[in-house]
């Protein structure tokens, strides 16, 4: 049996390390198990970027929370003098009813955000390696971009072993005991103790947890980059984008350093076991999908060959909504699933959530909307 610790993180990816930077930084005791060694090609947060947007499509309740995590992000920048966000703009795509859109426009009026209403013929002239009939409208974000997601984990595993933080990479964890005082995390190396658990499992999340059947569903997803004509899709010169179109949903980066301009599917993907699925690229005969026909039909400057493609695990749950909360039975032991594709821009954010709840009881951010109770 090893050293018993204040708290264990049980997963460190996007959330968990996080979680362990800021409980380190608080100087108490803390370790990091890992079934991998973040970041890392296993679960939820490589392919090199994610989106962060202010103004929120998937409803107005999670922009305090990431303009929270906006700060947090900056303060990581300076805190270890990396370069982790892009503000390339995200710009937004659709038709006027889009209900994201929608969302969004009426999210940026309440809190404040810039946000530009382009028509059609605006959006061409602005960036001329854009192709879009008139029916369809922009919504410009000047002020936010892009996460690098991996390197963002390496900067907390940084600041968290820098803090003191203990981490077990390469252990899985098989089972947990809890205790009226604490937990045993069961690994293959060994049992490790702690007065209270973070569980960041990612897409390992509803298996570990079985007993408590949440309703957590694992898909693999595809990104693909493509051959671009840098001047007209590089970073600096092309926003992040998205675009709500009837029936299909996708979004993508700039090019950076001559990746290719990045595009994935909103929508797509299949129903995996995390421990099952082919994590190669073609290795499944729909993993390009419609992806190279909305190249060439939105950007004419992009080849339609591709450069690579990654295979990630998204998580989804029923309404797509995270879950931040207390195991039902076990107060000392926090649950965090906040993903559905959507989740990494918070992870500052949830990082210092994770932290507040786990060694203050509370915290200052609303949470109430990612109760696991509705779930029950
Ligand atoms: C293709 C794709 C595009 C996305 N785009 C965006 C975007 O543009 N913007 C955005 O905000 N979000 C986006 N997301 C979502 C975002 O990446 C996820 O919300 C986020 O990475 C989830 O973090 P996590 O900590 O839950 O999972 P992970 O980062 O995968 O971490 C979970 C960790 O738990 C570990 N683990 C699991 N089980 C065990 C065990 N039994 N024992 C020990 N360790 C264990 C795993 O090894 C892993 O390291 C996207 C996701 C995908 C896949």
């Amino acid at each position: 049996m090893k050293k018993r610790v204040d708290v264990i993180v049980l997963g460190a990816g996007s959330m968990g390390m996080a979680a362990g930077a800021f409980i380190a930084k608080q100087g108490a005791s803390v370790l990091l198990l890992d079934a991998f060694d973040p970041p890392d090609h296993q679960g939820s947060h490589h392919g090199d970027t994610r989106m962060i947007r202010h103004a929120y499509g998937e409803g107005k309740k999670y922009v305090p929370l990431v303009l929270h995590a906006q700060k947090l992000w900056h303060q990581l920048e300076e805190e270890t003098g990396e370069r982790l966000f892009e503000k390339t703009g995200v710009l937004g795509l659709g038709k006027s009813d889009s209900p994201f859109l929608i969302e969004e426009i009426a999210s940026s009026k309440e809190f404040f955000l810039p946000l530009e209403i382009l028509e059609a013929a605006e959006v061409r002239k602005r960036w001329p390696g854009i192709r879009i009939e008139d029916d369809l409208i922009g919504a410009f974000e000047p002020n936010s971009g892009l996460l690098y997601s991996e390197a963002c984990i390496s900067a907390y595993r940084r600041v968290a072993q820098h803090h003191g933080a203990e981490l077990c990479m390469n252990t899985r964890a098989n089972r947990i005991t809890y205790h009226a005082d604490g937990v045993t995390v069961h690994t293959e190396k060994g049992d490790f103790q702690a007065d209270r658990l973070v569980v960041t499992a990612g897409a390992w999340t509803g298996s570990l947890l079985r007993d408590l059947d949440i309703p957590l569903q694992p898909f693999r997803k595809t990104a693909v980059w493509y051959e671009a004509d840098e001047a007209l899709y590089g970073l600096g010169s092309f926003p992040s984008y998205f675009m709500d179109l009837p029936g299909e949903r996708f979004y993508g980066f700039p090019s950076i350093q001559g990746s290719g301009l990045k595009i994935g599917s909103h929508d797509a993907g299949r129903i995996v076991d995390p421990d099952e699925v082919n994590r190669e690229f073609g290795s499944q005969p729909d993993d390009e999908g419609d992806l190279a026909l909305m190249v060439e039909r939105f950007f004419p400057g992009v080849s339609r060959q591709n450069k690579r493609g990654q295979v990630c695990l998204v998580t989804w749950t029923p309404d797509h909504d995270f879950i931040i909360d207390r195991h039902p039975d076990h107060e000392h032991v926090l649950l965090i699933s906040a993903c559905s594709a959507h989740g990494f821009k918070f992870a500052s954010a949830i990082g210092e959530i994770a932290m507040q709840m786990s060694l203050k009881g509370k915290t200052e951010m609303d949470i109430t909307p990612f109760s696991l109770r509705r779930f029950m």
